[in-house]
């Protein structure tokens, strides 16, 4: 069993890649239905104002760390452990989020590692085309799905794609959805709905799929593969400022993005100052 800890009304796994690869693999061998979630500062947020999301996420199997805002939360619980004066936890505030920028290393000490689901769901696929291990992808836009099927089929060969779906997470499609998915034989289920939306739609369905074992939702993962949206480069990914980048591709997210950059830290230290 991995260490936990609570961030805002989340638990996390702290566990690293490696980690995660090897328990995503034995969810998947496994005769009991199993989910993953990838919760980030947005989704932390969004489980305060949605009591039925937070128990999804505190019900999931395993929770990763998706989004450095988490790695410095984890830390910022751990030196604002002890009892202290308001000035004081303010102050390591304040140090701690300067790290993020300027002493990265400082921060990884308690979930080491930032474990996307975009990067979990290549690795599982790495893992699954060797074990022989049958996927399905749930989600995006029409086509994108498809097209990502042919994509990890070029990189992971022997990989078992034995269906995809675009589709919508509105409960009437519900029964179609899992129909198809119960007739491919699949264990592993990637879905592509947008959070809250995919953690919702697997705890509503995932006991109705007959042969999945693993279901992760995976947010943006499949549009990312596709190229329909590029990824941020690794040194911007490295400092924490994937953020940047999404706001030069994606305007629109400037709200999105605020929640994760000002209002998730702000509201971490409220908590701790209450
Ligand atoms: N999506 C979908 N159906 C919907 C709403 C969203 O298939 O009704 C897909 C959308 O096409 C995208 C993914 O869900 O591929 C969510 O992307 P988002 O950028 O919200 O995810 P993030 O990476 O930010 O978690």
């Amino acid at each position: 069993m991995s260490e936990k800890v609570r961030i805002l009304k989340v638990r996390f796994d702290k566990i690293t890649m490696t980690e995660a690869i090897k328990k995503a693999l034995e969810f998947a061998k496994d005769t009991k239905h199993h989910y993953i979630c990838t919760p980030n500062p947005e989704i932390l947020l969004a489980a305060e104002e949605n009591p039925k999301y937070e128990e999804v996420l505190n019900k999931s199997d395993l929770n990763i760390a998706d989004g450095i805002g988490i790695l410095w939360a984890s830390k910022f619980k751990k030196i604002t452990e002890q009892n202290q004066g308001r000035l004081k936890i303010f102050g390591k505030w304040l140090t701690s989020l300067s790290a993020i920028l300027f002493y990265p290393k400082y921060i990884r000490t308690e979930i080491t590692e930032r474990v996307t689901g975009a990067d979990l769901m290549q690795n599982i696929c790495k893992a699954a085309a060797n074990e022989g291990l049958k996927i399905f992808l749930l989600g995006a836009g029409e086509g994108i799905a498809e097209k990502v099927k042919t994509i990890l089929e070029t990189k992971y060969p022997g990989i078992k794609i034995v269906g995809t779906h675009a589709g919508s997470p509105r409960p009437s499609m519900e029964a179609e959805i899992t129909k198809k998915t119960n007739e491919t034989d699949a264990q592993i289920l990637f879905v592509a709905y947008g959070a809250p939306a995919q953690e919702l739609w697997i705890a509503r369905n995932l006991k109705k799929l007959t042969t999945v074992r693993l279901a992760i939702g995976i947010g943006g993962a499949f549009d990312y593969l596709a190229g329909v949206r590029k990824r941020a480069p690794k040194w911007l990914q490295k400092i924490g400022a994937e953020w940047l980048h999404r706001l030069i591709q994606q305007p629109s997210r400037i709200k999105r993005i605020f929640n994760a950059t000002v209002k998730f830290p702000v509201k971490v230290l409220k908590k701790k100052l209450k």
